[in-house]
């Protein structure tokens, strides 16, 4: 598989790569990319691949078979070719500051409430979060989310490391998503929170919590006996 170089640096926002090969004039896996293909409950990048002066728009990105394809929407480029990859940096930003948030607001669902993530789904435009909780309390959510907002007052450094997956499933609340364990893989990407939460998660975040900005809670809903979901958003 190539190298995704969004696991290293999340800020990367320009990139070298070689083309590996094409499908249908529009699918390019490249030999290494910065692109985030939609996983994990998260969106794509957006952006452009470019050869020269000629630039190819990369409207999806998405995984298959191992493999990173960008899907651009003009037709042309060729094995062998060499590109710069421009991420959509607006847009990847954002999802990274929602991304780090539904990491913060599940840390503390979990401690204050022992609720279950059971699922999310983040656009750069919407996002929303699906925990199990028997007794639900819209206060309580809003209190949830006020101390979320103090938390990234407090602008917690958020690191990336590595760890044997052994080592990782040993650490309790480790894997707060239910049904969702990690791949199996020896070796686990682990993004910490410092102080607050460490997830096994192969996403893009941001590098300290006030980069988020101001988390807003925008609706709650009751999706059965102890399913509930929220939408949050973020802002300046
Ligand atoms: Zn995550």
């Amino acid at each position: 598989m190539e190298k995704a170089l969004y696991m290293d640096d999340c800020y990367l926002k320009e990139f070298e790569a070689t083309v590996e090969s094409t499908k249908d004039g529009k699918y390019v896996v490249l030999s290494q990319t910065a692109f985030y293909p939609v996983s994990g409950g998260v969106a794509n990048d957006t952006g452009v691949l470019a050869k020269g002066d000629e630039e190819f728009p990369v409207v999806y990105v998405g995984k298959f078979d191992d493999a990173i394809s960008h899907e651009v929407s003009k037709p042309g480029l060729k094995p062998g070719d060499k590109v710069t990859g421009k991420i959509g940096w607006e847009r990847r930003y954002k999802l990274m500051r929602l991304h780090t948030t539904a990491h913060l607001l599940a840390a503390i669902m979990h401690n204050k409430a022992k609720a279950l993530i059971t699922g999310g789904q983040i656009e750069a435009d919407k996002a929303r979060m699906d925990f199990s909780l028997e007794d639900f309390d819209r206060g309580k959510i809003e209190e949830y989310m006020q101390l979320a907002n103090k938390l990234v007052q407090t602008d917690a450094p958020v690191k990336v490391s590595y760890m044997k997956r052994e080592d990782a499933l040993k650490i309790p609340d480790m894997v707060k998503l239910a049904n969702k364990m990690p791949p199996n893989v020896g070796t686990l990407r682990i993004v910490e929170i410092e102080g607050i939460d460490r997830q096994a998660d192969g996403g893009c975040h941001v590098k300290s919590l006030k980069e988020i900005g101001k988390i807003e809670l925008l609706k709650v809903e009751n999706k059965g006996k102890d399913n509930r979901r929220l939408y949050y958003m973020v802002s300046d």
